[in-house]
Protein backbone atom coordinates (compact mmCIF):
# COMPACT_ATOMS: atom_id res chain seq x y z
CA UNK A 1 0.00 0.00 0.00
CA UNK A 2 1.25 3.42 -0.97
CA UNK A 3 -0.42 5.21 2.36
CA UNK A 4 -3.86 6.66 -0.23
CA UNK A 5 -5.93 4.26 1.83
CA UNK A 6 -4.81 5.94 5.21
CA UNK A 7 -5.31 9.62 4.01
CA UNK A 8 -8.93 8.59 2.45
CA UNK A 9 -9.87 7.72 6.13
CA UNK A 10 -8.19 10.27 7.48
CA UNK A 11 -10.91 12.76 4.63
CA UNK A 12 -13.70 10.83 5.32
CA UNK A 13 -13.94 11.57 9.18
CA UNK A 14 -12.26 15.19 8.64
CA UNK A 15 -14.37 16.33 5.87
CA UNK A 16 -17.75 14.22 6.30
CA UNK A 17 -17.44 13.08 10.29
CA UNK A 18 -17.42 8.82 8.87
CA UNK A 19 -15.47 6.53 10.60
CA UNK A 20 -16.29 4.21 7.86
CA UNK A 21 -17.68 3.37 4.23
CA UNK A 22 -21.07 3.12 3.49
CA UNK A 23 -20.24 0.16 1.41
CA UNK A 24 -17.30 -1.66 -0.24
CA UNK A 25 -18.26 -0.81 -3.14
CA UNK A 26 -18.47 2.82 -2.33
CA UNK A 27 -14.58 2.49 -0.93
CA UNK A 28 -13.65 0.75 -4.07
CA UNK A 29 -15.40 3.55 -6.38
CA UNK A 30 -13.53 6.07 -4.40
CA UNK A 31 -9.88 4.82 -4.35
CA UNK A 32 -10.11 4.12 -7.93
CA UNK A 33 -11.13 8.05 -8.79
CA UNK A 34 -8.39 8.52 -6.27
CA UNK A 35 -5.73 6.93 -8.41
CA UNK A 36 -6.60 8.97 -11.27
CA UNK A 37 -5.74 6.09 -13.77
CA UNK A 38 -9.13 5.33 -15.29
CA UNK A 39 -12.89 7.03 -15.97
CA UNK A 40 -14.92 5.61 -13.41
CA UNK A 41 -18.64 4.64 -13.62
CA UNK A 42 -20.86 4.59 -10.23
CA UNK A 43 -24.06 2.64 -10.48
CA UNK A 44 -25.66 1.80 -6.97
CA UNK A 45 -29.38 2.88 -5.44
CA UNK A 46 -30.54 6.09 -4.58
CA UNK A 47 -29.60 6.70 -1.04
CA UNK A 48 -26.47 4.78 -1.14
CA UNK A 49 -24.41 7.72 -0.54
CA UNK A 50 -22.76 7.91 -4.85
CA UNK A 51 -21.97 11.66 -4.08
CA UNK A 52 -19.07 10.60 -1.80
CA UNK A 53 -17.59 9.34 -4.51
CA UNK A 54 -16.90 12.57 -6.21
CA UNK A 55 -16.94 14.40 -3.50
CA UNK A 56 -14.16 12.64 -1.43
CA UNK A 57 -11.73 12.45 -4.41
CA UNK A 58 -12.19 16.08 -5.23
CA UNK A 59 -11.31 17.21 -1.79
CA UNK A 60 -8.22 15.15 -2.22
CA UNK A 61 -6.55 17.01 -4.60
CA UNK A 62 -5.49 20.17 -3.01
CA UNK A 63 -6.35 23.55 -4.50
CA UNK A 64 -8.09 22.14 -7.27
CA UNK A 65 -11.75 22.23 -8.56
CA UNK A 66 -14.16 19.50 -9.54
CA UNK A 67 -17.01 20.34 -12.07
CA UNK A 68 -20.18 18.86 -11.46
CA UNK A 69 -23.03 18.06 -13.45
CA UNK A 70 -26.52 17.87 -12.60
CA UNK A 71 -29.50 18.14 -14.03
CA UNK A 72 -31.61 20.84 -11.90
CA UNK A 73 -31.29 23.64 -10.04
CA UNK A 74 -33.35 22.14 -7.57
CA UNK A 75 -30.75 19.23 -6.73
CA UNK A 76 -27.77 21.42 -6.64
CA UNK A 77 -29.59 23.56 -4.60
CA UNK A 78 -29.27 20.54 -1.83
CA UNK A 79 -25.98 19.56 -2.35
CA UNK A 80 -24.82 23.23 -1.92
CA UNK A 81 -26.53 23.44 1.57
CA UNK A 82 -25.71 19.68 2.26
CA UNK A 83 -21.56 20.90 1.78
CA UNK A 84 -22.16 24.07 3.07
CA UNK A 85 -23.35 22.37 6.56
CA UNK A 86 -19.78 20.25 6.39
CA UNK A 87 -17.62 23.59 5.83
CA UNK A 88 -17.40 22.63 2.35
CA UNK A 89 -17.23 25.47 -0.04
CA UNK A 90 -19.59 24.57 -3.12
CA UNK A 91 -21.07 27.09 -5.68
CA UNK A 92 -22.74 27.06 -8.74
CA UNK A 93 -23.22 29.39 -12.06
CA UNK A 94 -26.12 29.48 -13.42
CA UNK A 95 -28.83 32.00 -14.88
CA UNK A 96 -30.83 33.00 -11.40
CA UNK A 97 -27.75 34.51 -9.75
CA UNK A 98 -26.76 38.22 -9.77
CA UNK A 99 -23.92 40.00 -11.07
CA UNK A 100 -22.19 40.39 -7.84
CA UNK A 101 -22.20 37.07 -7.04
CA UNK A 102 -21.23 35.82 -10.36
CA UNK A 103 -18.35 37.72 -10.78
CA UNK A 104 -17.41 36.75 -6.76
CA UNK A 105 -17.64 32.97 -7.94
CA UNK A 106 -15.86 33.55 -11.55
CA UNK A 107 -12.76 35.11 -9.74
CA UNK A 108 -12.50 32.49 -7.17
CA UNK A 109 -12.28 29.76 -9.97
CA UNK A 110 -9.63 32.03 -12.09
CA UNK A 111 -7.74 32.33 -8.82
CA UNK A 112 -4.19 31.08 -7.95
CA UNK A 113 -5.64 28.47 -5.41
CA UNK A 114 -9.57 28.94 -5.56
CA UNK A 115 -11.66 28.24 -2.49
CA UNK A 116 -14.33 26.48 -4.20
CA UNK A 117 -13.73 22.82 -4.33
CA UNK A 118 -16.76 22.03 -6.06
CA UNK A 119 -18.81 24.19 -8.78
CA UNK A 120 -22.12 22.19 -9.76
CA UNK A 121 -23.87 23.47 -13.29
CA UNK A 122 -26.38 22.42 -15.26
CA UNK A 123 -25.45 21.01 -19.09
CA UNK A 124 -27.04 24.04 -20.06
CA UNK A 125 -24.80 26.63 -17.96
CA UNK A 126 -21.95 23.83 -19.36
CA UNK A 127 -22.77 24.76 -23.11
CA UNK A 128 -22.58 28.93 -22.76
CA UNK A 129 -19.32 30.83 -24.43
CA UNK A 130 -19.18 32.14 -20.48
CA UNK A 131 -18.54 28.94 -18.79
CA UNK A 132 -16.37 27.23 -21.74
CA UNK A 133 -13.79 30.69 -21.08
CA UNK A 134 -13.77 29.76 -17.70
CA UNK A 135 -13.10 26.18 -17.99
CA UNK A 136 -10.12 26.92 -20.93
CA UNK A 137 -8.79 29.48 -18.07
CA UNK A 138 -9.13 26.72 -15.24
CA UNK A 139 -7.40 23.58 -17.45
CA UNK A 140 -5.02 25.60 -18.52
CA UNK A 141 -3.44 26.51 -14.51
CA UNK A 142 -4.55 22.79 -14.01
CA UNK A 143 -6.87 23.67 -11.41
CA UNK A 144 -9.74 21.27 -12.54
CA UNK A 145 -9.65 18.02 -10.25
CA UNK A 146 -12.23 16.00 -12.06
CA UNK A 147 -15.18 16.16 -14.04
CA UNK A 148 -18.04 14.76 -12.30
CA UNK A 149 -21.97 13.77 -14.07
CA UNK A 150 -24.48 13.18 -11.13
CA UNK A 151 -27.54 11.25 -12.52
CA UNK A 152 -25.61 9.92 -15.52
CA UNK A 153 -28.87 8.44 -17.41
CA UNK A 154 -29.75 11.84 -17.96
CA UNK A 155 -27.78 11.07 -21.19
CA UNK A 156 -29.23 8.79 -22.69
CA UNK A 157 -32.13 8.61 -24.67
CA UNK A 158 -33.65 4.95 -23.50
CA UNK A 159 -33.32 6.66 -19.54
CA UNK A 160 -36.79 8.33 -18.06
CA UNK A 161 -35.37 12.16 -18.58
CA UNK A 162 -33.37 12.17 -20.88
CA UNK A 163 -32.10 15.93 -20.87
CA UNK A 164 -30.68 16.36 -24.66
CA UNK A 165 -27.76 18.99 -22.96
CA UNK A 166 -25.96 16.11 -21.65
CA UNK A 167 -25.24 14.85 -24.90
CA UNK A 168 -22.98 18.26 -25.18
CA UNK A 169 -20.63 17.15 -22.13
CA UNK A 170 -18.90 14.58 -25.04
CA UNK A 171 -17.18 17.71 -26.14
CA UNK A 172 -15.40 18.96 -23.01
CA UNK A 173 -14.05 15.06 -23.08
CA UNK A 174 -12.35 15.33 -26.14
CA UNK A 175 -11.60 19.15 -25.74
CA UNK A 176 -9.61 17.92 -22.45
CA UNK A 177 -8.68 14.66 -22.86
CA UNK A 178 -6.49 14.40 -19.74
CA UNK A 179 -9.17 15.30 -17.06
CA UNK A 180 -10.83 12.01 -15.49
CA UNK A 181 -14.49 11.34 -15.96
CA UNK A 182 -16.52 10.39 -12.92
CA UNK A 183 -20.16 9.34 -13.71
CA UNK A 184 -22.85 8.15 -11.60
CA UNK A 185 -26.37 6.98 -11.45
CA UNK A 186 -28.65 4.72 -10.11
CA UNK A 187 -29.29 1.25 -11.27
CA UNK A 188 -29.28 1.65 -15.04
CA UNK A 189 -30.30 -0.81 -17.95
CA UNK A 190 -27.05 -2.17 -19.83
CA UNK A 191 -28.71 -0.26 -22.75
CA UNK A 192 -28.54 3.00 -20.61
CA UNK A 193 -25.36 2.15 -19.42
CA UNK A 194 -23.83 1.47 -22.61
CA UNK A 195 -25.31 4.73 -23.75
CA UNK A 196 -23.91 7.00 -21.23
CA UNK A 197 -20.29 5.30 -21.74
CA UNK A 198 -20.49 5.91 -25.58
CA UNK A 199 -21.80 9.47 -25.29
CA UNK A 200 -19.69 10.64 -22.52
CA UNK A 201 -17.09 8.94 -24.32
CA UNK A 202 -15.56 7.43 -21.27
CA UNK A 203 -12.15 6.00 -22.33
CA UNK A 204 -12.17 2.01 -21.71
CA UNK A 205 -11.28 0.35 -19.45
CA UNK A 206 -13.53 1.53 -17.50
CA UNK A 207 -13.64 1.26 -14.11
CA UNK A 208 -16.51 0.21 -13.00
CA UNK A 209 -18.97 0.08 -9.52
CA UNK A 210 -22.19 -1.15 -9.68
CA UNK A 211 -24.37 -2.93 -6.99
CA UNK A 212 -25.29 -5.99 -8.65
CA UNK A 213 -28.90 -6.64 -9.38
CA UNK A 214 -29.07 -10.06 -7.87
CA UNK A 215 -31.77 -9.88 -4.50
CA UNK A 216 -30.87 -13.06 -2.52
CA UNK A 217 -33.72 -13.07 -0.47
CA UNK A 218 -36.63 -12.61 -2.67
CA UNK A 219 -38.05 -15.42 -3.95
CA UNK A 220 -39.98 -14.74 -6.96
CA UNK A 221 -42.94 -16.64 -8.87
CA UNK A 222 -45.81 -16.08 -11.67
CA UNK A 223 -49.24 -17.81 -10.50
CA UNK A 224 -51.92 -17.46 -13.50
CA UNK A 225 -55.38 -15.89 -12.66
CA UNK A 226 -57.59 -18.51 -14.74
CA UNK A 227 -56.29 -21.49 -12.68
CA UNK A 228 -56.89 -20.14 -8.98
CA UNK A 229 -61.05 -20.94 -7.89
CA UNK A 230 -61.53 -17.55 -5.72
CA UNK A 231 -59.13 -14.60 -6.11
CA UNK A 232 -59.88 -13.01 -2.64
CA UNK A 233 -59.08 -16.43 -0.78
CA UNK A 234 -56.04 -17.04 -2.61
CA UNK A 235 -54.44 -13.81 -2.14
CA UNK A 236 -55.45 -13.88 1.63
CA UNK A 237 -54.08 -17.33 1.73
CA UNK A 238 -50.90 -16.00 0.28
CA UNK A 239 -50.67 -13.25 2.74
CA UNK A 240 -50.83 -15.04 5.61
CA UNK A 241 -48.67 -17.42 4.54
CA UNK A 242 -45.96 -14.46 3.98
CA UNK A 243 -46.75 -12.98 7.22
CA UNK A 244 -45.17 -16.27 9.09
CA UNK A 245 -46.56 -17.55 12.38
CA UNK A 246 -49.41 -15.67 14.07
CA UNK A 247 -47.33 -16.16 17.76
CA UNK A 248 -44.65 -14.17 16.36
CA UNK A 249 -46.52 -12.17 14.56
CA UNK A 250 -48.23 -10.75 18.06
CA UNK A 251 -45.50 -10.50 19.89
CA UNK A 252 -43.92 -8.08 17.52
CA UNK A 253 -44.26 -4.35 18.07
CA UNK A 254 -46.95 -3.56 15.19
CA UNK A 255 -44.62 -1.14 13.12
CA UNK A 256 -42.11 -3.82 13.00
CA UNK A 257 -44.49 -6.23 12.16
CA UNK A 258 -44.36 -7.81 8.69
CA UNK A 259 -46.61 -6.64 6.09
CA UNK A 260 -47.15 -6.12 2.37
CA UNK A 261 -47.81 -4.18 -0.28
CA UNK A 262 -50.66 -5.46 -3.76
CA UNK A 263 -49.93 -3.29 -6.60
CA UNK A 264 -52.74 -2.76 -9.44
CA UNK A 265 -52.86 -0.81 -12.67
CA UNK A 266 -56.24 0.95 -11.77
CA UNK A 267 -58.46 2.43 -9.05
CA UNK A 268 -61.19 0.25 -9.29
CA UNK A 269 -59.08 -2.81 -8.97
CA UNK A 270 -57.24 -0.97 -6.10
CA UNK A 271 -60.35 -0.99 -4.47
CA UNK A 272 -62.42 -3.90 -4.97
CA UNK A 273 -59.52 -5.98 -3.96
CA UNK A 274 -59.10 -4.09 -1.03
CA UNK A 275 -62.04 -4.99 0.02
CA UNK A 276 -61.70 -8.52 -1.50
CA UNK A 277 -58.75 -9.19 1.09
CA UNK A 278 -60.07 -7.06 4.06
CA UNK A 279 -63.72 -9.81 3.67
CA UNK A 280 -61.15 -12.25 4.42
CA UNK A 281 -59.74 -11.23 7.71
CA UNK A 282 -56.51 -9.13 6.91
CA UNK A 283 -57.02 -5.75 7.11
CA UNK A 284 -55.80 -4.14 3.64
CA UNK A 285 -56.22 -0.76 2.94
CA UNK A 286 -56.83 1.23 -0.37
CA UNK A 287 -54.35 3.85 -1.94
CA UNK A 288 -54.36 6.01 -5.44
CA UNK A 289 -54.51 9.13 -7.05
CA UNK A 290 -58.10 9.48 -6.69
CA UNK A 291 -57.91 9.67 -2.96
CA UNK A 292 -57.70 12.88 -1.39
CA UNK A 293 -54.10 13.62 -0.64
CA UNK A 294 -55.01 13.89 3.04
CA UNK A 295 -56.98 9.95 2.69
CA UNK A 296 -53.42 9.08 1.05
CA UNK A 297 -51.14 10.06 3.88
CA UNK A 298 -53.59 8.82 6.05
CA UNK A 299 -53.45 4.99 4.26
CA UNK A 300 -49.98 5.14 4.12
CA UNK A 301 -49.35 6.04 8.03
CA UNK A 302 -51.99 3.23 8.78
CA UNK A 303 -49.52 0.93 6.60
CA UNK A 304 -46.35 1.84 8.29
CA UNK A 305 -47.46 1.96 11.54
CA UNK A 306 -48.62 -1.59 11.21
CA UNK A 307 -52.41 -0.75 11.83
CA UNK A 308 -53.27 -2.21 8.42
CA UNK A 309 -50.94 -4.96 7.20
CA UNK A 310 -51.12 -4.79 3.52
CA UNK A 311 -51.72 -1.67 1.59
CA UNK A 312 -53.44 -2.17 -1.56
CA UNK A 313 -51.93 0.58 -4.42
CA UNK A 314 -51.25 1.79 -7.92
CA UNK A 315 -47.92 2.27 -8.45
CA UNK A 316 -48.31 5.79 -7.18
CA UNK A 317 -47.70 4.28 -3.98
CA UNK A 318 -43.70 3.56 -2.70
CA UNK A 319 -41.48 6.29 -3.85
CA UNK A 320 -39.62 7.43 -1.08
CA UNK A 321 -40.96 4.47 1.14
CA UNK A 322 -38.68 2.38 3.09
CA UNK A 323 -40.34 0.07 5.37
CA UNK A 324 -37.82 -2.55 5.87
CA UNK A 325 -40.06 -5.83 7.05
CA UNK A 326 -42.03 -5.65 3.55
CA UNK A 327 -42.72 -9.66 3.63
CA UNK A 328 -44.16 -9.57 0.12
CA UNK A 329 -45.07 -7.69 -2.89
CA UNK A 330 -47.96 -9.01 -5.16
CA UNK A 331 -48.72 -7.75 -8.61
CA UNK A 332 -52.32 -8.06 -8.90
CA UNK A 333 -51.83 -6.66 -12.61
CA UNK A 334 -49.34 -7.48 -15.54
CA UNK A 335 -46.56 -4.33 -14.19
CA UNK A 336 -45.16 -1.80 -16.69
CA UNK A 337 -42.14 -3.17 -17.82
CA UNK A 338 -39.47 -4.71 -16.75
CA UNK A 339 -37.90 -1.73 -14.38
CA UNK A 340 -41.03 -0.92 -12.52
CA UNK A 341 -41.33 -4.59 -11.80
CA UNK A 342 -38.22 -4.63 -10.42
CA UNK A 343 -38.54 -1.47 -8.55
CA UNK A 344 -41.43 -1.94 -6.90
CA UNK A 345 -40.91 -5.86 -6.09
CA UNK A 346 -37.62 -4.67 -4.84
CA UNK A 347 -39.48 -2.51 -1.72
CA UNK A 348 -39.90 -6.65 -0.09
CA UNK A 349 -37.04 -7.80 2.00
CA UNK A 350 -34.89 -4.39 2.67
CA UNK A 351 -34.22 -5.66 6.12
CA UNK A 352 -32.44 -9.05 4.26
CA UNK A 353 -34.96 -11.39 5.79
CA UNK A 354 -36.54 -13.87 3.37
CA UNK A 355 -39.75 -12.30 1.05
CA UNK A 356 -41.66 -12.81 -1.55
CA UNK A 357 -42.78 -11.33 -4.73
CA UNK A 358 -45.46 -12.60 -6.74
CA UNK A 359 -47.31 -12.00 -10.28
CA UNK A 360 -50.91 -12.85 -10.71
CA UNK A 361 -51.07 -13.42 -14.22
CA UNK A 362 -54.36 -13.96 -16.59
CA UNK A 363 -54.15 -12.99 -20.24
CA UNK A 364 -57.82 -11.66 -20.03
CA UNK A 365 -56.11 -8.85 -17.70
CA UNK A 366 -53.34 -8.51 -20.51
CA UNK A 367 -55.01 -8.58 -23.34
CA UNK A 368 -57.56 -5.44 -22.10
CA UNK A 369 -53.64 -3.41 -21.33
CA UNK A 370 -52.81 -4.51 -24.86
CA UNK A 371 -56.20 -3.00 -26.03
CA UNK A 372 -55.61 0.80 -24.18
CA UNK A 373 -51.80 0.24 -25.33
CA UNK A 374 -53.01 0.22 -28.58
CA UNK A 375 -55.27 3.37 -28.35
CA UNK A 376 -52.39 5.12 -26.77
CA UNK A 377 -50.82 4.62 -29.93
CA UNK A 378 -52.90 5.34 -32.09
CA UNK A 379 -53.82 8.76 -30.50
CA UNK A 380 -49.96 9.31 -30.71
CA UNK A 381 -50.15 8.80 -34.33
CA UNK A 382 -52.05 11.88 -35.08
CA UNK A 383 -50.29 13.92 -32.50
CA UNK A 384 -48.08 16.25 -33.61
CA UNK A 385 -45.11 15.19 -31.61
CA UNK A 386 -42.97 12.25 -32.91
CA UNK A 387 -41.47 11.27 -29.27
CA UNK A 388 -45.07 10.61 -28.21
CA UNK A 389 -45.62 8.14 -30.65
CA UNK A 390 -42.42 6.45 -30.27
CA UNK A 391 -42.89 6.64 -26.09
CA UNK A 392 -46.18 4.78 -26.97
CA UNK A 393 -45.01 2.57 -28.97
CA UNK A 394 -41.91 1.78 -26.52
CA UNK A 395 -44.83 1.40 -23.51
CA UNK A 396 -46.15 -1.39 -25.67
CA UNK A 397 -42.92 -3.39 -26.39
CA UNK A 398 -41.96 -3.32 -22.71
CA UNK A 399 -45.31 -4.44 -21.82
CA UNK A 400 -44.93 -7.53 -24.30
CA UNK A 401 -41.68 -8.35 -22.81
CA UNK A 402 -43.61 -9.06 -19.76
CA UNK A 403 -46.11 -11.13 -20.92
CA UNK A 404 -44.05 -13.26 -23.18
CA UNK A 405 -41.99 -13.45 -19.75
CA UNK A 406 -45.13 -14.62 -17.68
CA UNK A 407 -45.72 -17.41 -20.13
CA UNK A 408 -41.97 -18.58 -20.04
CA UNK A 409 -39.97 -21.69 -18.37
CA UNK A 410 -36.88 -19.26 -17.50
CA UNK A 411 -35.50 -18.11 -13.91
CA UNK A 412 -37.15 -15.58 -12.73
CA UNK A 413 -34.51 -13.55 -11.45
CA UNK A 414 -32.51 -13.91 -14.89
CA UNK A 415 -34.85 -11.69 -16.34
CA UNK A 416 -33.71 -8.44 -14.21
CA UNK A 417 -29.92 -9.67 -14.52
CA UNK A 418 -30.29 -9.85 -18.36
CA UNK A 419 -32.24 -6.51 -18.03
CA UNK A 420 -29.00 -4.59 -16.22
CA UNK A 421 -26.05 -6.57 -17.73
CA UNK A 422 -25.33 -8.42 -14.65
CA UNK A 423 -23.89 -12.30 -15.01
CA UNK A 424 -27.20 -15.04 -14.41
CA UNK A 425 -27.28 -15.51 -10.73
CA UNK A 426 -26.94 -18.97 -8.76
CA UNK A 427 -30.82 -18.72 -7.96
CA UNK A 428 -31.00 -22.44 -6.98
CA UNK A 429 -34.56 -22.26 -5.52
CA UNK A 430 -35.43 -18.58 -5.12
CA UNK A 431 -37.67 -18.77 -8.11
CA UNK A 432 -40.24 -21.08 -8.98
CA UNK A 433 -39.13 -22.16 -12.34
CA UNK A 434 -35.61 -23.36 -10.69
CA UNK A 435 -37.35 -24.57 -7.25
CA UNK A 436 -39.56 -26.81 -9.53
CA UNK A 437 -39.83 -26.84 -12.90
CA UNK A 438 -41.98 -29.80 -13.54
CA UNK A 439 -44.65 -28.20 -11.48
CA UNK A 440 -43.98 -25.13 -13.27
CA UNK A 441 -44.34 -26.76 -16.46
CA UNK A 442 -47.47 -28.91 -15.58
CA UNK A 443 -49.25 -25.08 -14.43
CA UNK A 444 -48.01 -23.61 -17.79
CA UNK A 445 -49.89 -26.03 -19.96
CA UNK A 446 -52.56 -26.03 -17.97
CA UNK A 447 -52.70 -22.16 -18.61
CA UNK A 448 -52.54 -22.26 -22.10
CA UNK A 449 -55.05 -25.49 -22.42
CA UNK A 450 -57.52 -22.93 -20.57
CA UNK A 451 -56.77 -20.35 -22.33
CA UNK A 452 -57.72 -22.09 -25.61
CA UNK A 453 -61.55 -22.63 -24.34
P1 LIG B 1 -27.21 8.75 -3.58
O1 LIG B 1 -26.68 9.89 -4.40
O2 LIG B 1 -26.56 7.45 -3.91
O3 LIG B 1 -28.70 8.65 -3.62
P2 LIG B 1 -26.24 10.32 -1.36
O4 LIG B 1 -24.90 10.62 -1.88
O5 LIG B 1 -27.24 11.42 -1.44
O6 LIG B 1 -26.84 9.01 -2.05
O7 LIG B 1 -26.07 9.80 0.14
C1 LIG B 1 -27.14 9.28 0.88
C2 LIG B 1 -26.85 9.43 2.36
O8 LIG B 1 -25.80 8.57 2.76
C3 LIG B 1 -26.44 10.83 2.76
O9 LIG B 1 -27.17 11.21 3.89
C4 LIG B 1 -24.97 10.70 3.08
O10 LIG B 1 -24.55 11.64 4.03
C5 LIG B 1 -24.89 9.28 3.60
N1 LIG B 1 -23.54 8.67 3.48
C6 LIG B 1 -22.76 8.63 2.40
N2 LIG B 1 -21.60 7.99 2.63
C7 LIG B 1 -21.64 7.62 3.93
C8 LIG B 1 -20.73 6.91 4.81
N3 LIG B 1 -19.55 6.45 4.37
N4 LIG B 1 -21.13 6.70 6.06
C9 LIG B 1 -22.33 7.13 6.51
N5 LIG B 1 -23.21 7.81 5.76
C10 LIG B 1 -22.89 8.04 4.48
MG1 LIG C 1 -27.30 11.36 -5.77
ZN1 LIG D 1 -34.66 -19.00 -10.71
Amino acid sequence: EDGSEDRMYECLEKYFGHKEFKSELQKKAVKSAVKKKRDVYVSMPTGSGKSLCFQLPGLMCDGKVTIVFSPLLALIKDQIDHLGKLKIQADSLNSKMGVKERERVVSDLKSVKPNIRFLYITPEQAATQGFQDILAHMVKYDKVAYFAVDEAHCVSQWGHDFRPDYLKLGQLRSKYPSIIWLALTATASKQVREDIFKQLRLNEPIAKFITPSFRKNLFYDVVFKNSIEDDFQHLAGFASHCLGDEEEFKKTAPAKRGCGIIYCRTRENVERVAMGVTRQGINAIAYHAGLKGSERVEAQEKWMSGESPIIVATNSFGMGVDKPSVRFVIHWDVPQNVAAYYQESGRAGRDGKKSYCRLYYGREDARSIRFLLQNDINRSRSSTCSGKQEMAERAMKNFDDIVSFCEMMQCRHKLFSDYFGDPTPECEDRCDVCKNPKKMEKALLTFQRLCMD
